[in-house]
């Protein structure tokens, strides 16, 4: 593999970039190129795993997958760069104010001394013109430091609104890099986060922990038929049905692709299915319009599973059960909530729910199970 560092090397991969989109057909856009030029860079192995996962699939290439990969594997390289563009910054910041302040030490250093003197000045001397002089001395003295005082004292006030500035910085750093581009809710990395600490909580506070997931039923039929960017509006409109249905009281985020999650601290499982169900129906109740052409899409729906943190359950522990009731809610024919069994394992053939009428996924139309 080529060492990326030196020009013949970049060279190469953009070479290789090049004549691979090629092979691909795919046009040489920025976000093209740079992912296949990171793929023969070599230096983002997650990156080159997900692309050699594409080329092995029936699909491969296309313009939107590149831009997917790019999203995910370089998006996230970016935001590390931006953060460490502000660290740097506060570096910079800090080592001018502590410069400053080594200054004024110095400064109210040297005024102490010239103070004592006056002192030693008061006690020896008694002559008028003498203790005038040493008035005048201490006068001039003590204007020189009120002067220094004033300069630092602005500047010492330029330098926190400058550290305001990059505070706000930072935070809408973090912000972006925990949310979802696409829909704005928290990305996976803030549910890994989130649910680390509310697992913990949990356990410390000896109070119920749930975890709801669902998935959009028969995504992938709707995105054929109406197209990758309708299949992204519904998802943003799906996410926007969530955090209406959650409102303050928790926060879902995207899982991934068409998954999402929600953490319901202090919540047991009735409660969760209770919550998990009123989702479900908002968004199975909502006829779905493309906004540019008004053309009717038909329902939506959503796969539901919901488990309960037991005591000494890690936090894959706790996925791993939600994610297995919502493939049984899958498998038992989709638009439904199912709660995971006390053994672990979702029960064959009982439900919260069973819709009269199970339209699942897009309505008027059928694909191939999850
Ligand atoms: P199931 O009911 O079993 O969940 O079927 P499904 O079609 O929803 O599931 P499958 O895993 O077969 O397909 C998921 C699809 O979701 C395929 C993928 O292209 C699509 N998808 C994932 N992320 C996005 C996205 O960000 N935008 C769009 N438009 N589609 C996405
Ligand atoms: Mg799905
Ligand atoms: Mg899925």
């Amino acid at each position: 593999m080529a060492a990326v560092g030196s020009y013949e090397a970049a060279q190469k991969c953009a070479g290789s970039a090049f004549q691979r989109m090629g092979v691909e057909g795919l046009a040489p856009t920025p976000v093209n190129f740079t992912i296949f030029y990171h793929y023969f860079s070599g230096k983002v192995p997650q990156l080159k795993r997900a692309m050699d996962n594409v080329a092995a699939s029936e699909k491969g290439f296309t313009d939107e997958i590149c831009q997917a990969l790019y999203d995910k594997c370089l998006g996230e390289n970016q935001q590390r760069r931006l953060t460490s563009a502000v660290q740097a910054e506060i570096r910079r910041a800090l080592e001018a104010l502590s410069s400053l302040v080594d200054e004024a030490g110095r400064g109210a250093e040297s005024y102490g001394n010239a103070l004592d003197q006056f002192s030693d000045r008061m006690n020896a001397e008694t002559g008028l013109n003498s203790l005038r002089q040493a008035v005048d001395n201490i006068t001039t003295r003590t204007r020189a430091m009120k002067s220094q005082n004033e300069k630092l004292s602005l500047e010492l006030s330029e330098a926190t609104q400058n550290m305001d500035v990059l505070r706000e910085d930072l935070e809408s750093v973090r912000r972006e890099a925990l949310s979802d581009g696409l829909t704005g809710l928290g990305n996976r990395r803030y549910f890994d986060i989130e649910l680390r600490t509310a697992v913990a909580e949990a356990g410390d506070a000896g109070q119920p922990l749930s975890l709801l997931m669902a998935d959009i039923d028969k995504f992938k039929v709707l995105n054929d038929t109406f197209g990758h960017q309708t299949g992204d509006e519904v998802l943003k409109l799906v996410a926007r049905i969530m955090k209406e249905t959650v409102k303050g009281r928790d926060t879902p985020s995207r899982y991934g692709g068409e998954e999402f999650a929600v953490i319901l601290p202090k919540t047991p499982m009735k409660g969760a299915m209770q919550l998990a169900e009123q989702i479900r129906a908002a968004v199975a109740g909502k006829r779905f319009v493309r906004r540019s052409s008004g053309t009717a899409l038909g329902t939506v729906t959503l796969s539901l599973g919901v488990a309960t943190l037991r005591a000494g359950d890690r936090t894959s522990d706790l996925i791993a059960r939600a994610d297995a009731a919502l493939y049984a809610a899958k498998r038992q024919g989709r638009n439904r909530v199912l709660a995971e069994t006390a053994a672990g394992a979702p029960p064959p053939a009982t439900s919260a729910r069973q819709p009269a009428d199970a339209a699942a996924g897009l309505s008027g139309t059928a694909a191939a199970g999850r």
